[in-house]
């Protein structure tokens, strides 16, 4: 799998998303009926404006997981987080977050909408949102 380069249209920023990271993502694709939401963190390198995003972490035991919502709690995802934040001495840090719709062309909930500027507002996060049907697809932005 290529590693995918997206444009945020906003800002012009650049962010390169890992093949690892993009193979990560696909296999939580909501394909079944039954298959819940899922979610992480994104984890990468800041090069100048763009973002580069090598690593990303899976959905972990205390995430709350239902059909149409994932809600990501700290334990787990910190823990990975602080992990490659110290083997890259401090190069990788906390680039946002991503999580999956059962829909063929994803659009932000309402409250994914409040808590992504919540998230920019905080840190200046970059957020991917992906779907799951027929084809992986990608929305993301970034803060101008
Ligand atoms: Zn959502």
């Amino acid at each position: 799998m290529q590693p995918l380069a997206l444009i945020d249209p906003g800002s012009g920023r650049l962010v390169v998303v890992s093949a690892l990271v993009i193979e990560l993502v696909a296999r939580y694709k909501q394909l079944k009926a039954g298959d819940p939401e899922s979610g992480g963190i994104l984890i990468g390198l800041r090069r100048g404006e763009h973002f580069e995003i090598t690593a990303a972490t899976m959905p972990q035991v205390d995430d709350k997981r239902t059909r149409f919502r994932f809600e990501r709690v700290e334990r787990g995802h910190a823990e990975a987080l602080k992990k490659r934040w110290a083997v890259s001495m401090g190069a990788e840090n906390y680039l946002g977050e991503w999580h999956t719709h059962p829909e063929d062309h994803p659009s932000p909930s309402s409250i994914d909408v409040s808590e992504w500027q919540r998230a920019v507002g905080l840190r200046r996060a970059a957020t991917c949102q992906i779907t799951s049907r027929p084809a992986c697809s990608e929305r993301f932005s970034t803060p101008v």
